[in-house]
């Protein structure tokens, strides 16, 4: 099995930023993600049992300067960022918030990971919110460790299951850890990166070269369960490609591992593969050159501004994503959007159980800065440089509603609220090309109540929402720009203007866009735009 092992050897002359490992989990809600979120916390021994993660409550998983702060201005932060050391690593693990609290950063917090852990249902297979996610990881080409949950239940066949990956998000696959048998049937796993049969409790049952070893092996094939196991394990070998570590980084071929988050089966060669393989962080997309993170110069970007929504003030916290250097408490920043300078005093690092205090973050960490509206999500901040990070997109709202004033007059106020909360990141807003209407566009639901909420309480402006009968929008472009007026021309009442003024054209559903797609080939339609 020379051709899975491990990439790196560590060395002691590895800079702190190579250690660091940051990435994000994907998956549908109930597939398992805080399930196994807390497996590997406890893996590493961050926390001490498994199921601190989903009280979210006092009992935190680790201990920061930050914690009185969050807990004096009931700003709910601990989770963004789960900091947890295994093996010599430093795993940063961001938080996608899923279910009701979907929103614009869910997407964005991808744009601030190296790699990614897609979990699957084994008995669903992919599901919306799945491909939604993956589809952002595909943007950025980032490589993806995919984790088939609950095999202690019945569900799909393996091959089947694999088959599924690889045709919906046209992606190859190679199965690195695979499970004997399913559901009450579950005999183990082989783990084939370091060739050992596996009981369901995880004690090494059998160790191997080949294979092909397996298959002969009398003892393991006289249980029917686990003969029909290894036969279908052979047919995978056949039609699948062998794991190749550049194909898996350049985000085209990913590993998948058999197992439960709730067993804990498999976690283990989940945390192994991800600490082999995942890439250290990566360069940045950046104008005029991307930035490396072995530059001596800090700089980062925010990718999340968090607003507190308990208390009568403007705090909020950025949570920024280092890109270069080493950042350390009291240091200046400059925003270089605005071109002012942020002396950082209350920089809240997020570290594991292992560290008691941490007064410097690297590349791939990730630094929360307390701040009362002074950035926004997008921002680059250097120690003075003037150059900006890319690749912060917006995404295409997937709901849009027009906004409904119930006091009048207060049209101009809402017009600066609308304005400030889609600059800080809460919503995007638009402007139809007929009529004055201002519609807002979210991907999740409860960013409308935040923002009803935060123009409510910040603004003194009560606004209610109603429906446009639109579901999908697309930025639009074309080399032709009388094509584009063409376009626009005869699609008034479907375009609007982003606060930029570019052009985005809404849709009833993906049918009526994709008519407009295949009527309309000279316009380009683009699901994200680089926030400007
Ligand atoms: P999330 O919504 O993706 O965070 O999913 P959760 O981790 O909350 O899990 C959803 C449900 O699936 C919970 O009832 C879990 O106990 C259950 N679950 C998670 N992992 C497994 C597993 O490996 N096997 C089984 N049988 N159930 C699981």
């Amino acid at each position: 099995m020379t051709e899975l092992a491990p990439a790196t050897t560590k060395s002691a002359k590895t800079l702190p930023y190579q250690s660091r490992r940051t990435f994000a989990i994907i998956s549908h809600p109930d597939a398992g993600k805080t399930t196994l979120t807390e497996r590997l916390l406890a893996a590493s021994g961050a926390i001490q049992e498994a199921g601190q993660v989903r009280g979210r409550s006092n009992k935190r998983a680790t201990r920061s300067d930050w914690m009185e702060i969050e807990q004096k201005r009931g700003i709910s932060i601990t989770s963004s960022v789960m900091t947890f050391e295994h093996s010599g690593l430093t795993f940063n693990l961001l938080d996608t918030p899923g279910h009701s609290d979907f929103s614009e950063d869910t997407y964005r917090t991808l744009t601030a990971v190296d790699a990614a852990v897609m979990v699957i249902d084994l008995a669903k297979g992919i599901e919306s919110q799945t491909l939604k996610l993956f589809e952002v990881c595909r943007l950025r080409d980032i490589p993806i460790v995919t984790f088939v949950n609950k095999v202690d239940r019945e569900g799909q066949e393996p091959l089947d299951i694999l088959d599924e990956i690889a045709s919906t998000l046209a992606l190859d696959v190679t199965p690195i850890v695979w499970p004997l048998g399913q559901g009450v049937d579950f005999r183990g796993t082989v783990d084939l990166v370091a060739g050992e049969v596996l009981s369901p409790s995880g004690e090494v049952m059998r160790e191997f070269e080949d294979v092909d070893e397996l298959l002969l092996d009398e003892k393991l094939n006289a249980d029917p369960v686990i003969r029909n196991s290894l036969e279908t394990l052979d047919l995978a070998r056949a039609g699948l490609p062998e794991f190749d570590l550049e194909t898996f980084r350049a985000g085209h071929l990913t590993p998948v591992v058999f197992g439960s988050a709730l067993k804990g089966i498999s976690v283990p060669e989940l945390l192994a593969a991800l600490g082999d393989w995942a890439p250290e962080p990566r360069p940045q997309p950046a104008e005029p050159t991307p930035i490396l993170p072995s530059e001596p110069k800090v700089s980062g970007f925010v990718f999340k501004v968090q607003a507190n929504m308990d208390a009568n003030h403007r705090d909020r916290v950025a949570f920024v994503r280092l890109c270069s250097g080493t950042f350390r408490r009291g240091m200046k920043l400059r925003n270089v959007r605005t071109g002012k300078d942020l002396a950082i005093a209350n920089p809240m690092f997020f570290f594991g159980a292992t560290r008691e205090t941490a007064d410097e973050a690297v590349a791939g960490d990730i630094v929360g800065i307390p701040n009362h509206g002074s950035l926004s999500v997008g921002d680059t901040l250097t120690e003075g440089a003037s150059f900006k990070v890319t690749g912060i997109p917006n995404f295409a709202p997937e709901i849009l509603r027009r906004v409904r004033l119930t006091d009048p007059i207060k049209a101009k106020q809402l017009g600066k609220a609308l304005s400030d909360l889609a600059e800080e990141g809460v919503a995007q807003v638009f402007r139809r090309m007929v009529g004055a209407d201002w519609l807002v566009g979210v991907v999740g639901p409860l960013q409308l109540e935040v923002l009803a909420a935060r123009i409510a309480k910040e603004y003194n402006v009560p606004i209610t929402f109603e429906d446009v009968g639109f579901e999908m929008a697309r930025w639009v472009e074309a080399e032709d720009k009388d094509e584009l007026k063409r376009f626009i021309t005869a699609n008034k009442l479907e375009l609007a203007e982003d606060k930029a003024g570019d052009p985005i054209f809404l849709a009833q559903n993906s049918w009526w866009l994709a008519r407009a797609e295949r009527d309309w080939p000279g316009i380009r339609f683009f699901a994200t735009k680089e926030r400007n």
